[in-house]
């Protein structure tokens, strides 16, 4: 893992002290994901209010990047409208596909532009994005 070591840090701080683990007071909508190249393995569940996400918990284990992506998520996914978060997930999967950090992205994510060059942590970069989207999608069904 050669990240930029500013980038490195960031990822670490999260990964070691992660943001949306706080259980929920009920969960609207909620997946399992698991990434099997590295096994990462995490449940997401969303409490909401109407449309706006009141919570997210992200439950589970992964490694460093798995769990500062998750981390990141829970930090800045709270308040946001369902489509706002679709939206957001679907630059920052978007910034991991190009390399280029995305600094219209809230929070910490345009840190993990620099996955980009390790195409196997790719994956751990998208797993709690992914995941989300499923709990997401099962709502809307
Ligand atoms: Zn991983």
């Amino acid at each position: 893992m050669e990240l930029e070591s500013l980038y490195r840090e960031v990822i670490m701080a999260h990964h070691q002290n992660p943001f949306g683990r706080l259980p929920l007071n009920h969960v609207d909508c909620s997946a399992h994901g698991y990434n099997s190249s590295c096994g990462d393995e995490y449940t997401v569940n969303i409490e909401l209010k109407g449309d706006v996400v009141e919570g997210i918990q992200i439950e589970g284990n992964g490694c460093a990047i798995s769990g500062a992506a998750g981390s990141m998520l829970g930090q800045v996914a709270k308040g946001m409208t369902l489509q706002q978060l679709k939206e957001l997930i679907s630059k920052y999967r978007n910034m991991l596909t190009s390399g280029e950090a995305d600094e219209t992205l809230p929070g910490d994510l345009p840190a993990l532009a620099g996955v980009n060059k390790f195409p196997v942590r790719i994956k751990c970069a998208s797993l709690p994005m992914t995941t989300t989207l499923d709990a997401i999608n099962q709502l809307q069904k």
